[in-house]
Formats: C-alpha cells, structure tokens, sequence
C-alpha cells in the first residue's frame, strides 16, 4: 500500500493536485471536507451539526471525522492505498491515522506540504467562492478564522512528521503542473 498526506492551508492546492495524483498512482481519495459536505447535503444529523463548525470556519470534533476515516478505509480495505487530503488536521487525528493504518498493516509514506503565503490563499479562496457556492470561502473573516485554526492546531501536524522524517515542502505557487511534478518526485522515492 502507498498512503500519502497532502498537507497545506486552505487554498493551497490539495485538492487540484489530489485529482493527478489519484490517478497516476491508483490510489482512494479520502477529503474530510468532501465527506462533511456530502453528509450535510444529504441531511444527516451528522452533516447538520458539522455545518455549524464548517460555516463557522471551525474545526469540526475531532471524534466525528477519525469515524468517518475509519468507517471510509474500512469499506475500501482492499485500496492500493489512500491520499488523505484536509486530513488530519490535529496532532489527535495525526496519532489516531496512526493507530488505524497499523491496524491495516500499513503506514503514512510521505506527508507532501503544500506551502503558500496568506495574501495569495485568501486571494484564491475569494476567487474559489465566487464559482463554488461555498459559504466559507466567501467571507473574509470566516477564511481568517480557518487560517487561524489551521495556525493553533493544524500546523504541529508538521512537527510531528518531520520528526519522523516524513514531511516535505513543495512550493504550492506556480503552474499546477510544475507543482505536481515535483510532488510526483517525492512520491517516486517513497517507491524505489
Ligand atoms: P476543506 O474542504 O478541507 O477545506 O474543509 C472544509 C471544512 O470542513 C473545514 O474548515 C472544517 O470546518 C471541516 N473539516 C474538514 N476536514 C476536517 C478535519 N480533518 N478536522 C476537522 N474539521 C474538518
């Protein structure tokens, strides 16, 4: 199995580039965000309390999401492996990642950190609202809130990997393609 992070802001890019790297190494696509946005929009009591987090530019608890990860590997067990993108985004999610991928006998090979500065991400998350109906990317006080919670909780996530050897830096400003490439290097050494 081949399981990789992609780690960054919001807007750094985890998405677009997640798409490429799905398909060239084979692998599931598991986006907390996406799976919260799909429970809210089917109306599960899960999905509408999210909303209150999401809309708030919040973290939702840490509980709710490590389910749906477990629940999400569980169902796709027999996967070449997993892209976890937007997740985890707290040092508890980090050690119960890891507590779920040993007891699928396998482990995080690379967390690929998607770097950007402020201005540019709430410039690109503006610009995502206008086009993607979403309510947290339109407001600016709500994105600074998300950078907020991604500054005190998300980020000793990079600690925690790098201590372990596992995090690094790719640029995430430039052409989407270059960006990937070098990505797809990292990824490369992980399988030699
Ligand atoms: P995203 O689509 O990854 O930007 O996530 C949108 C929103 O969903 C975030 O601002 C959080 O409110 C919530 N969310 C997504 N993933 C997580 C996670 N791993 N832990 C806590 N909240 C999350």
């Amino acid at each position: 199995m081949l399981n990789i992070i992609l780690f960054g802001p919001p807007g750094a890019g985890k998405g677009t580039q997640s798409e490429g790297l799905l398909n060239k190494y084979g692998l599931k696509h598991i986006s907390t965000g996406d799976l919260l946005r799909a429970e809210r929009k089917s109306g599960t009591t899960l999905g509408l309390e999210a909303d209150k987090f999401i809309s708030a530019g919040d973290l939702v608890p840490d509980s709710v999401v490590i389910g749906m990860v477990e629940n999400f590997m569980t169902a796709n067990h027999d996967s070449e492996g997993f892209i976890f993108d937007g997740f985890p985004r707290t040092i508890p999610q980090a050690e119960a990642l890891d507590i779920l991928l040993e007891k699928h006998n396998t482990k995080i090979h690379v967390v690929l950190g998607l770097e950007v500065d402020e201005d540019e991400l709430v410039k690109r998350l503006l610009l995502r609202g206008e086009s993607s109906g979403r309510a947290d990317d339109k407001d600016e006080s709500t994105i600074r809130n998300r950078f907020q919670e991604y500054e005190n909780k998300t980020l000793p996530i990079k600690s925690y990997y790098s201590k372990l050897d596992k995090y690094v830096v790719v640029q995430g400003i430039g052409e989407i393609q270059e960006i990937f490439s070098q990505l797809c290097s990292h990824v490369d050494e992980c399988l030699k």
